[in-house]
């Protein structure tokens, strides 16, 4: 999509307690490796997360990772599809609308990811079919073998840079889909360019308990490897997702039925509290070894102290918090990911566990103070369209006036600036263009720059923009620092028509886009704390390393605990 961005490269984001990346000396070989990581059985699987926790625990054995996502789907990027279908939208700093598994995967290691990270089929044939018009085949057949698979090799290849050890690329859907065919035997052509030591072939799959057999299945695994078998790719390691631990005898099935030795037979079971606690999970399967092992690494081994520290505040808080999350798609897991995500980190730096109640917005419109008087803190996340609109304005009206916290992302900031102008500025029927386009007051409306790009076919602002933040507002005191930088995705915007009026009636401004004059973030003043972002901060916050606004979000509702 066409989009407006800010600028090319950009400093990456605020300063955090710490950065989130273990100061590890580097063991770099010089050599790129690849690993390539499939499922099979069923969509799921969590192979994401599997591949971003191997990320992990390579890091820690001081080895550079990269991480990326081919999608089979035909869409050229998730940014068009509903959160219904794909879940949430994760972006990145260069502005590129991604698969949520990226955001596992900068959750869970430390290299900057770009668009060249996440590949669809609806990008290759676009390049193909660009190409093929541009006569760039000099009169060939255009066919999926060599001209799709070319250029996914091409893709794998771009996905590191001298300085990565390692590129794990994760294939989605399932073996068997007819849309992965290209991908998979573009990977397997690869593993015959570089050589085969220097690739290895990771397949997750599950392993179905019969209860009233008693019994864990193994024969859909031996059949989605058989799968990949006739494709000519043969796994080296087997994960098998399983809610029963496996025995010896499974063990040994599996390696004899799946070409796979035993010891690469590895268990993933359900992990107990926490995704954070898969890396460790993983390493007592000594995951780490046989891939170091295969690859012929030189990565002496970790303590893993980072995340035995994640998990040990993870399982062992000292308070309690009670956070309302107010939106659109509540019901659905993943549509807030980074969101939930970004909460849980901002336990783990507050040593609480944070208790997350998800509040449909129209429900609240009848009656707020059932939904809303017992919170510790109110979170309005990101969204598109008016469905739910009112009801999130009460829910800011709720805690501006009640003193909750309030912390609204993106479409929060601009029901917080709504909510302002409605009931504290006087401006009957303010509003934002998207929900009312004859409002009176179009207090959040598109600029005029962007409404020229809508002519030409897009109309976002995605991707990492600076901020310049307020002396002695909330958020300099949380950031710690002058300047940011955060990610953005949005096509509304502050309308600077109105600010001065707002500012007035006791509206603080806490940070600004300093080349465009926009506005950034919103505070209430005389309240405990009250913040509204344009921005996405919920894409720069890893376990380790909370963001400094969910941080601080956390540790007001702790404080003004009732
Ligand atoms: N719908 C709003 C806009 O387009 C907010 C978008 C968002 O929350 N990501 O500006």
């Amino acid at each position: 999509m066409f989009a407006m961005a800010c600028h090319g490269a950009i400093e990456l984001g605020p300063k955090m307690a710490g950065t989130g990346c273990p100061s590890i000396t580097s063991f770099s070989s010089g050599l790129m490796k690849y690993i390539f990581v499939t499922g099979g059985v069923v969509s799921s699987l969590g192979k994401g997360l599997t591949s971003a926790a191997l990320g992990a625990l390579l890091e820690q054995r001081g080895l550079t990772v990269r991480l990326q996502k081919f999608d089979p789907y035909l869409n050229v990027d998730p940014g068009t599809m509903s959160p219904f279908q794909h879940g949430e939208v994760y972006v990145l700093n260069d502005g590129a609308e991604t698969d949520l598994d990226l955001g596992h995967y900068e959750r869970f290691t430390c290299g900057e990811l770009s668009r060249l990270n996440n590949l669809t089929s609806g990008q290759v044939y676009e390049t193909v079919l660009t190409k093929e018009r541009r006569g760039d085949y000099l009169g060939a057949t255009v066919q999926v073998i060599p001209h799709v698979t070319d250029i996914i090799k091409e893709r794998i290849y771009a996905g590191g840079s001298e300085d990565v050890d390692v590129l794990i690329t994760e294939l989605g859907g399932t073996i068997g889909d007819i849309e992965g065919l290209p991908f998979l035997e573009a990977m397997r052509q690869f593993a015959l360019e570089v050589g085969r030591d220097d690739v290895l072939f990771l397949h997750c799959t599950l392993l179905p308990y019969l209860k009233a057999a008693g019994e864990l299945k193994t024969k859909p695994s031996q059949q989605s490897v058989a799968k990949l078998r006739e494709i000519g790719i043969q796994p080296h390691i087997l994960v098998c997702r399983t809610e029963q631990p496996m025995n010896n005898e499974m063990r040994r099935k599996l390696s004899l039925f799946c070409n796979v030795p035993v010891k690469a037979v590895i268990e993933e079971m359900d992990v107990e509290t926490s995704i954070y606690e898969l890396p460790l999970a993983l390493k007592a399967e000594n995951i780490d070894d046989l891939v170091i092992e295969h690859l012929g690494l030189d990565a002496p081994d970790n303590d893993m102290k980072v995340w035995h520290d994640v998990v040990r505040r993870l399982k062992a808080p000292g308070h309690k918090v009670e956070i309302g999350v107010v939106g659109k798609y509540i019901e659905l897991q993943d549509a807030y990911k980074s969101v939930y995500e970004s909460i849980t980190h901002a336990g783990i730096a507050n040593d609480a566990s944070v208790r997350v109640i998800r509040i449909d917005a129209e429900d609240i419109e009848k009656d707020p103070a059932k939904y809303l008087a017992s919170l510790d803190g109110i979170l309005i996340p990101g969204g598109f369209g008016d469905r739910g609109t009112e009801g999130k304005i009460i829910a800011a009206k709720f805690a501006r006036e009640n003193n909750i916290p309030y912390f609204g992302l993106c479409l929060g900031m601009q029901i917080a600036v709504i909510e302002f102008a409605r009931n504290v500025a006087g401006l009957e029927n303010a509003n934002s263009t998207e929900f009312d386009p004859h409002t009176p007051h179009p207090v959040i409306d598109i600029m005029q720059d962007q409404k020229d790009l809508t002519t030409k076919g897009g109309n976002m602002r995605l991707g990492a923009c600076p901020c310049e933040l307020a002396d002695d507002s909330f958020s300099i005191h949380a950031y710690g620092m002058k300047t940011i930088s955060e990610r953005h995705r949005h096509r509304y915007e502050f309308n600077n028509t109105y600010l001065d009026q707002l500012k007035n009636a006791g509206l603080r401004i806490g940070g600004i886009n300093p080349e465009r004059q926009l506005v950034e973030i919103v505070e209430m003043p005389d309240h405990p704390w009250y913040v509204g972002v344009q921005f996405h901060p919920e894409f720069q916050s890893k376990p380790n390393a909370a963001h400094p606004l969910f941080a601080n979000f956390i540790a007001a509702a702790l404080k003004y605990k009732k």
